[in-house]
């Protein structure tokens, strides 16, 4: 799944490789996926992608939006897509759910795995998309303080029952953090993953955004997870301390057996010496 940090590799990679290309022909890809989400029909992605020209790629937290001029965007990276730029049609996936064909003979393939979306919207659109959404804080930001950190924390009334994990990753949410790096962030904190989040101290909060700033930041220098794909199909440099293969193994710091537990539509790891509940 493309969390922040893989959103904003490969939208600097799309602005690199990509602006200025003009769109020979674009088609929603070549196999039907029932978890592939679109915006409009088959038609209309091809007679709107027809001729346009890509202009600059951002990233908007988990997601990727590419300007297609004039007045369109590409909105892709909502949940686990492989996208790929091809120099020749001898590298195109068999499968792919979106297909550009530039004038200069090479390609743009999005395939989705699992789940994912390859959205053509008008930019006014981006906003009020469920999928999207407007423009949040960027935890890698300035602009993401300690004290607007703090502010997400003041939407919770005393008596919610919900997790830390769902604070970060569901609602209010860190914008761009999903289950790939919430292991991490909860690592460094040392926060246990079903902490309610109104119980957490002062020094837990701060834990947690130092955790988060620096396992962001890191990842975004790195290029991502070493199990994500960039937009040249390279693997990203960024190395889990804790995900599937670390269960069982002892903790870098403490050296007790790391543990796993499922919940919320995910599995998380933690350390039962470093991230008591
Ligand atoms: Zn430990």
């Amino acid at each position: 799944m493309i969390e922040l940090p893989e959103a904003l590799t490969i939208a600097q990679q799309m602005t690199d490789e990509l602006r200025g290309k003009r769109i020979r022909a674009g088609t929603r890809g070549n196999t039907p996926h029932k978890f592939a989400f679109y915006s409009r029909p088959p038609e209309e992605y091809e007679a709107i992608l027809a001729g346009k020209k890509m202009g600059e790629t951002r990233g908007h937290g988990s997601s990727i939006i590419a300007s297609v001029d004039p007045g369109y965007v590409l909105v892709l990276g909502v949940g686990g897509e492989r996208i790929l730029h091809h120099q020749d049609p001898s590298t195109l996936p068999k499968k792919h759910h979106l297909l550009l064909e530039f004038s200069d003979g090479t390609f743009l393939t999005v395939t989705v795995q699992g789940w994912g979306a390859a959205l053509l919207l008008k930019e006014s659109e981006v906003a009020d998309h469920n999928l999207v959404g407007p423009e949040r804080v960027s935890p890698i930001s300035d602009a993401f303080t300690f004290e607007h950190f703090q502010q997400l924390f003041g939407e919770l009334k005393e008596a919610d029952p919900r997790s830390i994990k769902f604070f970060v990753i569901s609602d209010p949410g860190i914008w761009g953090v999903g289950n790939g790096y919430l292991q991490d962030i909860l690592f460094r904190a040392k926060i246990h993953p079903r902490k309610r989040a109104v119980e957490l101290s002062g020094r837990q909060r701060r834990a947690l955004f130092k955790a988060t700033k620096a396992t962001l930041t890191q990842a975004v220098e790195l290029g991502g997870r070493d199990t994500e794909r960039d937009l040249h199909n390279c693997p990203g440099k960024y190395r889990r301390i804790l995900d599937s293969k670390s269960v069982g193994r002892p903790c870098p710091d403490c050296a007790r057996p790391i543990e796993k537990i499922q919940f919320l539509g995910g599995a998380s790891y933690f350390c039962p010496g470093c991230q008591p509940v």
